[in-house]
């Protein structure tokens, strides 16, 4: 067991998030996310008219949520055109968040909902899902609350929050995503690639808990720095 993390946090530290909201002018609603090396931007469009039409659905409104990562946002170049590994991530986000927004609000509407990774170091999923639940609210979707998502997993044997990339190469490596709305601790989303024992995984748990909460409160520093920005 390794003692110390390579980027020097403690077993359960998160790496520095920063959140700014109402980035981009042209949008519904937009965010700017930080999570240590990983930095993105959400737009928001929406609601509006399904088109085509035949996709739309008569009682619930839908999110349609892209995930792209920028060809410069990775070690390697990353192909523009989207991989399995993009269109999985925009599947499991966006259902993630499906939970959250009050879609029966919005029968036969879609809230368009954009990511573009401008850099990475793992974790973008989960940082991807928080930036854009902050930017659901900032365009004023409604919402049961805020999605909020950490990873957590092993590396080097540890049970640790927010993996780093050579953290997530370790050999005993364990990545999970982990989302849930942090009022009624509803989880939404949960992936997990490798092995862990019943206890690690009930630890894994416990802390992923413990930091939603401390994410959370990050989401609402944010959104309401913006609120008093207008006031002001
Ligand atoms: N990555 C990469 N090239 C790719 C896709 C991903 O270098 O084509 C890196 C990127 O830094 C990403 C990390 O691998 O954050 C881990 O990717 P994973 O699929 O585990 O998703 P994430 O942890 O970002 O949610």
């Amino acid at each position: 067991m390794v003692k110390k993390r390579v980027d020097g946090r403690e077993m359960n530290e998160l790496r520095p998030i920063k959140i700014v909201p109402s980035v981009i002018e042209r949008a519904d609603g937009s965010a700017y996310l930080e999570w240590g090396q990983n930095k993105m931007i959400v737009a928001v469009y929406g609601p509006k008219e399904m088109l085509p039409k035949h996709l739309a659905d008569s009682q619930r409104g839908k999110i349609n949520f892209i995930y792209r990562m920028a060809p410069f946002s990775v070690p390697e170049r990353k192909n523009p055109k989207p991989g399995r590994r993009d269109i999985e991530i925009s599947k499991v986000v966006g259902e993630a968040l499906s939970h959250a927004v009050l879609l029966e609000e919005f029968p036969g509407m879609v809230i368009d909902v954009y990511v573009q990774i401008l850099d990475s170091n793992a974790g973008t999923r989960v940082a991807a899902l928080t930036a854009s639940s902050v930017a659901l609210a900032d365009a004023g979707i409604p919402m049961k609350d805020l999605v909020t998502a950490v990873a957590v997993g092993k590396a080097n044997g540890n049970i640790i929050a927010d993996l780093n990339k050579y953290e997530e190469d370790a050999e005993d490596a364990v990545d999970m995503a982990f989302a849930m709305l942090p009022g009624s601790e509803e989880i939404v989303l949960l992936q997990a690639d490798g092995i862990l024992s019943e206890d690690e995984f009930d630890k894994a748990i416990k802390i992923a808990k413990e930091k939603c909460q401390e994410v959370k409160k990050l989401q609402i520093e944010a959104l309401k720095s913006k609120f008093k920005a207008l006031k002001e």
